[in-house]
């Protein structure tokens, strides 16, 4: 069988690994590489599939605690080609005024979770460095983070080792009962473009998200921390060389102007608020990333005979490329023994 995947985002890249030992794969898109264009360029990276239950989304938590079981065969791939990644777990936190805030969100994530998924203490006995002026932590030790900008350099060589043709062409249309001859050469064709596929796919629209990164030398987090406020709930993730991602804000708007004033703000008291050594930190990029979504938040792979749609992987498209990865092929590789399968599979021919 011959491939094409026709974007290679995080979803576009994890899915031409997983055909791989099935045929040859070509990717369209017109930026190789770093992915500088994609969604994923502007990622915090967090694989926290626990912590998302505060959004109250039950299929990203089934689908999310697959797919993290997953991410460690990709960490096996790519960390000889520069992939960074820590599975350390994550924390919940909260500054002490707001503990009725924090208490809420910790009802809601651990909410019929076995009791070795969760642990709740000072937060400085987790992270030493933290502020005395948190209150109390969660831990949720399985989750994990990637820098998604070392995935998509570490993804993108490693496909190119493998074999994979990455066309850099832009393809300007392509939907149910519109794909271009050209494309008669493949046997599937995948649709991974996210929001590139506005204009031929239905319900899928765009949500803004800001984040900031900082160098801190002055800060040693070993742990992504997300912090609780009522007007927000942001993280601070950990990169190499005492860089940290900060964000992100989620907004109902397809806009990617600049990030706003009212944002930077929130973005950088949160980073202040848990750790003072911020204060010192340099702003090294304000950035704003779309990420694309369908109206209920759940990702699709919507099949109209050899061309399938991958789409409206949202705010979990990290977390979430793998397990989707895996049950886009499992389509065309006759293998639909998955239970969630049927969840995010729809026939649209
Ligand atoms: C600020 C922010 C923070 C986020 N944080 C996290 C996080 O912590 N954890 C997490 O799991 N997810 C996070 N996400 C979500 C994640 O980034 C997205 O869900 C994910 O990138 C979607 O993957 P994708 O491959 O579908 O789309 P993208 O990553 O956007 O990739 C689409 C690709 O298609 C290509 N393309 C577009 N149009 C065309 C065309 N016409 N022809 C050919 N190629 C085309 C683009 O060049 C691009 O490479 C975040 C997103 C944002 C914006």
């Amino acid at each position: 069988m011959k491939f094409a995947v026709v974007g290679g985002g995080v979803l576009g890249r994890t899915l031409a690994m997983e055909l791989l030992p099935y045929g040859p794969v070509d990717i369209w898109d017109p930026h190789p590489k770093n992915g500088r264009e994609s969604s994923a360029y502007q990622a915090g990276g967090m694989l926290a599939p626990y912590s998302e239950r505060e959004k109250g989304e039950p299929q990203v938590f089934a689908l999310g605690k697959a797919s993290l079981e997953l991410w460690p065969q990709l960490f096996d791939k790519l960390s000889k080609f520069g992939l960074h990644h820590q599975s350390q777990g994550s924390l919940i936190v909260a500054h002490r005024r707001d503990h009725g805030l924090w208490h809420e969100v910790r009802d809601k994530v651990c909410h019929s979770l076995p009791d070795q998924s969760f642990e709740e203490g000072p937060a400085h006995h987790y992270e030493a460095e933290l502020s005395a002026n948190l209150g109390k932590a969660l831990f949720l030790p399985q989750e994990a983070h990637v820098d998604p900008r070392s995935f998509l350099e570490a993804s993108y060589s490693f496909l190119l080792e493998h074999g994979v043709q990455w066309i850099q062409e832009r393809v300007p249309q392509l939907a149910p009962g519109n794909v271009p001859v050209l494309f008669d050469q493949y046997d599937y064709t995948f649709d991974c473009r996210g929001l590139g596929a506005l204009q031929d796919t239905e319900d899928l629209r765009g949500v803004r998200g800001e984040a900031a990164i900082v160098h801190a030398p002055q800060v040693n987090l070993h742990r992504p921390v997300r912090v609780m406020h009522p007007r927000y709930s942001l993280y601070v993730v950990p990169r190499p060389n005492n860089r940290y991602y900060l964000g992100a804000t989620q907004i109902e708007s397809s806009s990617n102007s600049p990030v706003t004033l009212r944002s930077g703000l929130e973005i950088l008291s949160a980073a202040f608020a848990i750790h003072p050594g911020f204060a010192e930190s340099h702003i090294e990029e304000l950035c704003v990333g779309l990420r694309p979504a369908f109206f209920d938040n759940n990702p699709e792979i919507r099949v109209s005979g050899r061309f399938i749609q991958v789409n409206g992987l949202f705010r979990h498209g990290f977390l979430l490329s793998p397990i989707i990865a895996h049950l886009a092929a499992a389509h065309v590789l006759g293998n639909h023994d998955q239970q969630l399968f049927d969840t995010i599979v729809k026939d649209i021919s």
